[in-house]
């Protein structure tokens, strides 16, 4: 393993050791293609597998925290032999082999899933109405989702806020996932629709709590914008090379990009925990 990240080690040892380290997937743990055996080069490379590996022998427990959907990502977590996982940018949480829905201000009376509730109270349709040429359900990765709608497309966000305001579900967000592909011709984003009061930050704060811990023994790792905000409810969170979120304070940025920037972060859990 490649010596860790000087000034993440340094950071590190002001915290107590790393207890539980909650990974984004796409673009972070993973490499090319969604794949944990290939490097950021797209060639063959065990580092992060071998770094997943190595967290997992020193007692670190290892959570995905990921905007793949709940079926993917229950198996995706089970090939690597996680047994915890967060799911749908948040509103899906595996715990214990228990899994449970996080509806933020969604009304839980509303329907069965948050996904129903946004469906049901016509947000949803108010807002593909509000934009019929530019938003649109992304298949085929929206499909099987259970905790919120998945699109893509290319629209002003708070404009969108306030169609869902305007059509009774001033609950409802939309959030900018970064690029995105799937619409030929067009230059598109991908949106998460969910209730306000979900996100990846808001599912890490009640996973610590859930298990009696405080964020100073947690660790996350990721690369985009929504990873980023995690930075807020842990002791130290890293940004892989890849990703562009602007970093301070205690977020600090791993040299390497994917899988390659998730075993620096690793490194330096370990190292520092070694003192
Ligand atoms: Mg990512």
């Amino acid at each position: 393993m490649a010596s860790p990240p000087a000034d993440l080690v340094r950071h590190l040892r002001d915290l107590p050791p790393v207890q539980l380290l909650y990974t984004d997937f796409d673009g972070t743990l993973l490499g090319p293609h969604g794949s944990l055996l290939l490097g950021p080069d797209e060639r063959p490379s065990v580092r992060a597998a071998a770094a997943l590996v190595a967290a997992r022998e020193a007692g670190v427990t290892v959570v995905p925290v990921s905007g793949r959907r709940h079926a993917l990502l229950a198996g995706d977590a089970r090939l690597l032999g996680l047994r915890d996982y967060v799911a749908e940018a948040g509103t899906v949480v595996c715990r214990a082999g228990e899994v449970s829905y996080v509806w933020g201000e969604a009304p839980a009376d509303l329907a069965g899933t948050p996904r129903e509730a946004v469906r049901d109270s016509g947000a949803l349709a108010a807002l593909l109405g509000a934009f019929p040429d530019d938003l649109r359900l992304y298949h085929p990765w929206d499909e099987g989702r259970v905790g919120e709608y998945l699109l893509h497309g290319l629209v002003d966000v708070d404009v969108a806020d306030r169609v869902l305001a305007g059509a009774g579900a001033p609950w409802a967000r939309l959030v900018d996932n970064g690029a995105a592909h799937g619409w030929p011709g067009r230059t598109v984003r991908a949106y998460h629709l969910l209730p306000r009061g979900t996100g990846k930050a808001a599912a890490v704060a009640a996973d610590l709590a859930a298990r009696g811990l405080t964020g100073d023994v947690a660790m996350a790792v990721g690369d985009s914008l929504e990873d980023a905000t995690m930075a807020a409810v842990v002791g130290t969170y890293v940004q892989v090379a890849n990703g562009h979120a602007e970093l301070g304070g205690n977020a600090l940025r791993a040299p390497g990009a994917m899988g390659d920037g998730f075993a620096d972060a690793v490194a330096a859990a370990l190292a520092a925990a070694a003192r």
